[in-house]
């Protein structure tokens, strides 16, 4: 059984191959700069790796390219065999609460949702149009962003505005990234050999765009982004919590605009916005006064939530740290988890050589580190939604 899943974004489509059966990867496609003058496709399969420079006008096209690539190097002969494509979603709002079957109404709730997620949803709804089209007859499935964290608790979700703002606008946090927290989830559960509905962990997605979760008997009860991606730790160019008056200030204050103030928020701060630099590696090897700013403020952010989270579950299991920078770097684990509580203790060792297991024997909470794959999490879901739906 072969299950595709696409994530569309704005300019590029990240495009995977799964045979279920086998557990395997049988082609990774990744298509960037569509609709510019010059577009890179990369297809990376067996130990293969082939980078095409082409020009590809829009995501029709790109999709064409992939199915033309996957035949011609024999990776899938008939595009319109696959069982299943799962597409990701990032906005899901409160109805979605887990993978969904896509028809003509559920394409028109996820086109509803896009004032929520004006820069993410339209781009993924491309890509679903264009999948329609090109396989018709062929499962199309849903996979939200949000869904995961769904069954928040109402103090969890509720922003402390008038309530007509979350009844009558249904402003209210919704949480992100959470296909990479529930992948992370069930590792933790396979590797700990416990139950997931038993399992109280803390995980911490830290990427370009990162986000803490509280889960709680295997079910996410809080997390740091909000309404929107925007919400909760410093990103690579996001900046998290700020007091809100801010915005009222640079408004009123400075004459900035509407459009000036997200931008502002969203591209040019977080840690580019302090160290005009958003690649945690290079910032650490740069080590220069605002770079280690940058870091400090970012590093204290984590510790923050991971404070505030431990507060919130009455017993951690674990600690978990996934994404570019959680996967990668000792040096950021290692200054999150200093002086943390003492009871929770890290094997600097074991830290260095990125070990899934990165604290001592006599920690009370384990320290793990897990690659995230959000695209094998999307295939699961497919997956299971099938088994149950035929
Ligand atoms: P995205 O959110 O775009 O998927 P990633 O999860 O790939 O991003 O994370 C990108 C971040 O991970 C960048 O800041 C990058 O510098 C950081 N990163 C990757 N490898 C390392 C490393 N070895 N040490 C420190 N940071 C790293």
């Amino acid at each position: 059984m072969n299950i595709a899943v696409i994530n569309s974004g704005s300019s590029s489509i990240k495009f995977q191959l799964f045979c279920m059966e086998k557990n395997e990867v049988l082609a990774h496609i990744l298509v960037e700069k569509i609709g510019e003058s010059i577009s890179d496709m990369i297809l990376e399969y067996e130990d293969k790796k082939l980078e095409i420079i082409t020009v590809i006008k829009n995501h029709h096209d790109g999709l064409e390219e992939i199915i033309s690539l996957l035949s011609k190097h024999s990776l899938l002969k008939d595009f319109t065999s696959l069982s299943a494509i799962g597409h990701r979603v990032v906005h899901g709002g409160e109805e979605f609460k887990s993978a969904t079957i896509i028809d003509e109404n559920i394409i028109k709730k996820i086109e509803a949702l896009i004032p929520l997620a004006p820069l993410h949803n339209p781009a993924n709804l491309e890509g679903i149009l264009v999948a329609i089209k090109k396989a018709p007859n062929v499962p199309q499935i849903a996979v939200f962003d949000t869904a995961f964290h769904s069954n928040m608790p109402e103090e969890a979700y509720i922003y402390a505005l008038p309530y007509e703002m979350y009844e009558k606008y249904k402003i209210r946090r919704y949480g992100f990234h959470g296909t990479s927290h529930s992948y992370v989830l069930k590792q933790t559960a396979k590797l700990l050999q416990k139950n997931l509905n038993e399992l109280n962990i803390i995980t911490l997605h830290l990427g370009n765009g990162s986000s803490a979760c509280a889960i709680e008997n295997g079910v996410s009860i809080d997390t740091s982004m909000g309404f929107t991606p925007l919400e909760g730790l410093v990103m690579g160019s996001r900046c998290g919590d700020v007091d809100p008056a801010i915005i009222i200030h640079m408004q009123r204050e400075l004459g900035m605009s509407v459009d000036e103030v997200d931008k502002l928020l969203n591209k040019k701060s977080g840690l580019i916005g302090i160290c005009k630099n958003n690649d945690v590696r290079t910032i650490i090897e740069q080590n220069d006064e605002k770079s280690q700013l940058a870091i400090k403020v970012m590093v204290r952010r984590i510790k923050k939530y991971i404070g505030a989270y431990m507060a919130l579950l009455d017993r951690v299991d674990a600690v978990v740290f996934t994404g570019g920078i959680g996967e990668n770097s000792a040096y950021i684990r290692e200054m999150v988890l200093s002086s943390l509580l003492y009871e929770i203790e890290l094997d600097k060792s074991l830290n260095a050589q990125n070990s899934t297991i990165i604290s001592t024997k006599k920690s009370s909470v384990k320290l793990m580190v897990i690659k995230t794959d959000e695209e094998q999490e999307i295939a699961n879901e497919c997956l299971s939604l099938l088994k149950n739906q035929f």
